[in-house]
């Protein structure tokens, strides 16, 4: 019995899955020391409004940089940690300093609103929840200023606790994004179960845009989410075509590497600045032509 439970074993850890828990760990040991050492910080991707071009907001997402192996894409990490104790952790510390510069930015852009993604394991812990909000009031972000940018896969797997959250955040003066929408749940009947502020159309669907079709799908969900009187992001636009098709499908918001890719506060804050600067020159040249 005791050769076959120990082929059982050998057969339960098999070399790969031995090394993918060896790899957990590693990645486990090494966001700890992240957190510890400072090795994470953020980039910001702005978010524009299509109809004038405006910077309205900005995306913060996590980069780790690790001492050997260089940098590392949250897409690599995060779903490792999310089943962990160190995604509370993770989260409280993109939210302190996203608050952080969304003030100082602030102070160049009044309403400039900075957005932070929470997965669904930190969605759905107390503490991360209450953190958020205490977190608002204590830095005395404004209103409108701070969202959230939930999956609906995470929204959807515990509706009611959802609920009181989300409620909770809305009542502190947070708003509520739908991230990579379309992607995740057939029925929509979860739109009005849930305060939501607004919808990120998913990459997905930007990249199918082409000029002279009806580009139907992204046309209702921009016809939804008017009716709803949610806003609309366009996520992941990279050509000018897909701008063209979305400008002629609406007004909406707009985020891609063919608007700006992500980049360190540094280069927002000038990104600001060259904007106020080309406002201030065009208030004068009007003023001079009347
Ligand atoms: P997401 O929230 O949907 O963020 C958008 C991702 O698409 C970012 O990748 C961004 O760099 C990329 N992107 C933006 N525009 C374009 C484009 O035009 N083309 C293409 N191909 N990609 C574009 P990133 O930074 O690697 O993040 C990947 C995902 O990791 C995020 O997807 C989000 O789900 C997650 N993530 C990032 N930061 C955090 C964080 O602080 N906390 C949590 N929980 N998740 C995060
Ligand atoms: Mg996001
Ligand atoms: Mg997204
Ligand atoms: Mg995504």
């Amino acid at each position: 019995a005791a050769k076959q439970s120990g082929r059982n074993q050998y057969a339960f850890f098999s070399p790969q899955m031995n090394q993918q828990l060896h790899q957990r760990i590693e990645v486990l040991q090494g966001v700890r020391t992240a957190l510890e050492q400072g090795h994470f910080h953020l980039e910001y991707q702005p978010v524009l409004s299509l109809a004038d071009g405006r910077i309205r907001g900005a995306e913060a997402l996590l980069r780790w940089h690790h001492p050997e192996q260089g940098l590392i894409s949250p897409g690599l990490f995060i779903p490792t940690i999310e089943d962990s104790d160190l995604i509370g952790p993770v989260t409280e510390w993109v939210a302190c300093q996203a608050v952080q510069d969304l003030l100082q930015l602030q102070q160049l852009k009044p309403g400039f609103s900075i957005s932070i993604n929470i997965s669904g394991a930190a969605l759905h812990q107390d503490s991360t929840r209450d953190f958020l909000t205490e977190l608002k009031q204590r830095e005395q972000v404004p209103d409108n200023c701070l969202n959230v940018e939930l999956t609906e896969t995470s929204m959807i797997r515990h509706l009611d606790d959802c609920r009181q959250t989300l409620k909770q955040w809305k009542a502190a003066g947070m708003n509520i994004w739908i991230d990579d929408f379309g992607t995740g749940y057939s029925s929509l009947s979860y739109l009005h179960q849930l305060p939501i502020d607004g919808l990120k159309i998913d990459r997905s669907f930007i990249r199918e845009l082409k000029p002279g079709s009806s580009n139907s799908l992204v046309a209702t969900i921009m016809t939804l989410a008017e009716s709803m009187n949610l806003y609309v992001v366009a996520e992941g636009i990279e050509t000018a075509d897909q701008r063209d098709c979305l400008a002629r499908l609406g007004s909406c918001l707009g985020q891609g590497f063919g608007l700006h890719r992500p980049m360190p506060l540094s280069a927002l804050q000038q990104l600001l600045e060259a904007e106020n600067d080309t406002l201030a020159a065009d208030v004068r040249s009007d003023t001079d032509s009347s």
